[in-house]
Parts: structure tokens; sequence; C-alpha cells
């Protein structure tokens, strides 16, 4: 059983990475989800040596040097001149500790706010800066730009992707969220459900009325903040009845196929996907169908950030049944606000390895207090 530790670049080099390999030999962790490409954060950090804070706006940990055209990442403005990425890469070679890239995809409020043409365009034809749309070529050569430079670095046993997908919702909790209104998940989902030109070709040409789903769309945002719609009511079930929608929302899957497909074709290492931060059967909002997607992937990280075992245990069984035929990791939150003591940490991890869990991963290493380390450390003994 494999056990890995999501971690920030900067909590890795405060500390210092032999200190680091020694701390995690301790706990037993042998992996590292390193964020390579990574969004906009504060991150409070309760045991790092030199800083309690770091805010970094969306930014690469790497210093870019392939062939990007329209879309190229920003590496962070801490970093300097240096390669965050290459300097823990080197310091990890001849360790036990292997490497995993964390690559976050679309959600980046640096590069939307920069190119406001190449965000998700709400059915009102706002640009969400917080979302890329992966319909929009541009958007989806730089997803593959960053990957190839990533692999060529031939450093990562496994190249895991987060948000390389339709983002779900409004992009309003990433900044002073002012919502006055209940849209609720129906609301949330139409607001955010991307009406730009690559989204509106694409679904055109497989025969939908574009201009007819965009306006239920819009009509039903609205009915549903004045409070004409029930704001509770079922995505799922609204869109069995409002087949034209339904339609615009299914042919995103095939765009999410062929991109998936392409990041293969770059990646040499095993690929994963995440998996659940929202439900997992909610995948689908986020233009992903699972039993198709994981046919180019080799796993997906359930993400199950979960107060109790039998709940995280659910999502694995959920994800088991969506799509049977691939490998599940998990990911899990052994801290605030999900647990708050070891025996719950325990609980967790024995239920997941019991679901059949093939690797787990920890979140994350720089935002635990280390009492939660320890808990982790308890937690896994049995199985390392
Ligand atoms: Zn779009």
């Amino acid at each position: 059983m494999d056990f890995a530790l999501w971690m920030y670049p900067w909590d890795v080099l405060d500390e210092g990475v032999t200190t680091v390999v020694e701390r995690l030999d301790d706990i037993g962790i042998t992996e590292v989800n390193l964020a390579t490409n990574y969004h906009t954060v504060q991150a409070f950090l309760p045991h790092n040596p030199v800083r309690k804070t770091f805010f970094a706006q969306a930014s690469s940990y790497f210093q870019p040097d392939a062939g990007y055209v329209d879309l190229k990442p920003t590496p962070n403005e801490t970093m300097g001149e240096n390669d965050w990425v290459r300097e823990i890469a080197d310091g990890l070679e001849g360790t036990q500790i292997a490497l995993t890239s964390w690559t976050v995809g679309c959600h980046n409020s640096r590069l939307g706010l920069q190119h406001p043409e190449m965000t998700i365009r709400t059915p009102f034809n706002d640009s969400l800066a917080f979302g890329l749309c992966p319909s929009n070529p541009a958007v989806q050569q730089y997803l593959l730009d960053v990957l190839e430079e990533l692999s060529a670095r031939e450093a990562f046993d496994r190249i895991e992707l987060e948000s390389f997908d339709y983002m779900y919702g409004t992009g309003f909790g990433w900044h002073h969220q002012k919502i006055h209104a209940r849209l609720g998940t129906l609301g949330e989902f139409l607001f955010g459900l991307c009406f730009c030109d690559h989204c509106r070709e694409n679904a055109a040409n497989k025969g939908v009325d574009v201009d007819h789903a965009g306006r239920v769309c819009r009509e039903t945002v609205l009915q549903l903040v004045e409070g004409r719609l029930p704001s509770t009511i079922d995505p799922y079930s609204w869109l069995a009845t409002h087949p034209e929608v339904d339609k615009y929302v299914n042919a995103r899957t095939s765009v999410l196929m062929t991109l998936f497909s392409d990041c293969r074709e770059i990646v040499d290492a095993e690929m994963g996907y995440y998996l659940g931060l929202l439900d997992v059967e909610d995948a689908w909002m986020h233009g992903a169908d699972l039993k198709r997607l994981a046919e180019p992937l080799d796993y997906y990280t359930v993400i199950a950030y979960e107060s109790s075992g039998s709940a995280a245990a659910a999502r694995l069984r959920v994800a088991d049944s969506l799509t049977p035929d691939i490998s599940l990791h998990v990911g899990l939150l052994p801290g605030h606000p999900a647990v708050d003591d070891a025996a719950s940490v325990s609980e967790l991890v024995d239920a997941v390895v019991d679901a059949g869990a093939e690797r787990v991963s920890f979140y994350n290493y720089g935002l635990l207090p280390e009492r939660n380390l320890d808990w982790i450390r308890e937690a896994i003994r049995e199985y390392v």
C-alpha cells in the first residue's frame, strides 16, 4: 500500500529537502504529490519554520521553457529565477521518496484575467476569470504544453490532473464573495455553464439548438433567484425535462475525451485525475463521463475529505459503480474541518483500505499541524 502527501514546494524548501525526507520516512510516507502548476492560494502554515502564511497568484513553480503559444504559465514571483520543482526533484533523487506532479489546469485566475476571451462565459456572457475553458483550442494547447514540459523532465512517477475540465459554479468563492440571492446547485451550475464561442460551436456541430439552450439557462437562473423555482431542485432531474440544455451539457464530454486522449499521448508517467471535488456522482457537471474518461487514464483519485470512514468508503463505492474498470486511489483530509483526533484518522484509513483503495494521499503536509502528522503515522503504521 502506497501512502502519499500533497505538498507545496515552499514547505519542502523552507524546511529543506533532506529534513522533509527524514520526516516522511519517519511517518511512513513514500510519495510526494508536489504542486507544480497551481491556482491562487493563501495558505496558513502551522509548522513552517520560515513563514506562517504564503500568498501566491496562480503560478507555476518551475521555469516554463517549452514552446508556449497563447497561454504560458507564470513562474511564481517569490521563486525569482529559481526552479523549485527542479530543486525538489534533484533533492529527492536517490531517496526512497517518489515524486508526483500535482497539476492544476483550467483553474487559473491570473491567466483568466489576462485572457478573458479564453475563460468560461456564463449564459449571460460574463467572463468568469477563475476558469479557463477547455473547449478553447488555445487552452487545450496550454494544458498539453504544461504536461509536455513536466513529462519531459522525467522526474515524476505520476502526473495527476486537477481541473483539466469545466469548472463548476460561479467562481465567486475565490475572492470576496458577494451573493445575496439563492442560486442553489442548479442555479450555480447553469450560471457557470460555458457559452463561449468554442462551446457554442461544439454543441451546434452536434445538432444542439444553442440559442434555445442559452435562453433556457438564463430564464432558469432568474426564476431561481426570484423564488419562482425552488433552489433545492435537483439538477439531474431538471435536465431530464430540459432536453436542449441536457444535450448542450453532454456535448462537452467528447471535448474532454479528446483532450485526455491527447494528454495520454504526451504523458509517459502514470496519469491520474482528481475526482469528487463535488460529489462523485456529479462529475458530469465538470463534463466528465467517468466511464469513458477512464480509458486514457491509469487511475482516479477519489477525493474523500469526509469525517467518517463509512462516508469515505461510500465515495469509493460510488466511483467504482460508475467506472468499474479503473484503479481507484483516494484522498483523505486528516484534519480540520473533517476530523479532529487520531482515532478518526485511523478509522478513515482502515475504511478506504478495506473498500479497495489502491493508494492513499493525505491533504496536505504544510497545512496540517504537527500533531496531525503524528495521527497519519499512527493510522498507516500497520500498512507500511
Ligand atoms: Zn467554453
